[in-house]
């Protein structure tokens, strides 16, 4: 089940020394870690220790919030998010992300898939409908919607919906997805269904999932960080840390003494 990483993957996103405070409050501290290229990388550790700041800091979703403050670099594709060549629209269609609620648009199935690539100017019927058709295949869901694609959404069950949400965001063509505890609100059935798109989506996309359930990161990732008081206490490969980690405090959570 717990395999060893690939040394050559690149670096798709860099955080060095990487400070974020919500006002005065500083919510990630010195934070070093990498995603690489087409892995997963699971980002562990107990409510309020920063996983979700850190996964938004990285599509600049957490620029909305205000008095929003950061020091230290987000490299992405080697060049900084930061850089005024660079707008937060083209990160965005090349960061996607997935949040813990499903969040469909209240539209039918095939205008939610749409949606993305009509605003990015794709008016052709038969592009879209190849479009709409390639990402339900890519997300497992074409079967059950292929006979329903003008039906709402909201008809769907939460699985399903959450598997349209990666249709969504994989009918924009990213580079990397960003999942915020993506199965938290499913039933486990639908949350293995997840995991085993998510297994096979790293063939192409590059994958960051923040998670609650240890079996889950450990189950699906190739590196993990563990996250505690807005720090990484530990980054490393997955099977290091769940079979073998370096620091008590990672061993203590993994184990489930505390979070
Ligand atoms: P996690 O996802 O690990 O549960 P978060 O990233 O959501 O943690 O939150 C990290 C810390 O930042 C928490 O103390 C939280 O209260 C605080 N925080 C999160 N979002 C905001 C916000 N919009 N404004 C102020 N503080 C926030
Ligand atoms: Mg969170």
């Amino acid at each position: 089940m717990l395999k060893t990483v690939e040394v050559n993957k690149k670096a798709m996103f860099e955080t060095q020394n990487f400070n974020l405070w919500y006002g005065e409050k500083q919510a990630l501290k010195n934070i070093d870690i990498s995603i690489h290229e087409k892995e997963v990388t699971a980002i562990i550790g107990p409510s309020g220790c920063g996983k979700s700041t850190y996964l938004k800091a990285l599509n600049r979703m957490v620029e909305l919030v205000p008095n929003v403050r950061m020091t230290g670099k987000v490299i992405y594709d080697n060049k900084s998010i930061f850089d005024p060549s660079v707008t937060v629209e083209q990160l965005r269609t090349q960061v996607g992300m997935v949040f813990q609620k499903p969040n469909p648009f209240p539209k039918s199935i095939y205008d939610n898939i749409a949606y993305g690539p009509k605003i990015h100017g794709i008016r052709n019927k038969m592009i879209l409908d190849e479009i709409v058709e390639t990402s339900l295949r890519n997300a497992y869901l074409w079967d059950e919607v292929k006979d329903r694609l003008h039906e709402n959404a909201y008809r769907l069950s939460g699985g399903q919906q959450q598997r349209l949400c990666i249709a969504r965001c994989l009918a924009i063509d990213p580079r990397v997805i960003l999942m915020d505890e993506p199965t938290s609100a499913l039933d486990p059935q639908s949350t293995l269904k997840v995991e085993e798109l998510i297994r096979t989506l790293k063939e192409k996309y590059t994958i960051a999932i923040v998670t609650h359930n240890m079996q889950q990161a450990a189950r699906i990732s190739d590196r993990t960080a563990f996250f505690l008081n807005g720090e990484v206490v530990e980054f490393a490969e997955t099977a290091h840390i769940f079979n073998n980690p370096s620091d008590k405090r990672t061993e203590g959570y993994v184990s489930g003494q505390f979070g």
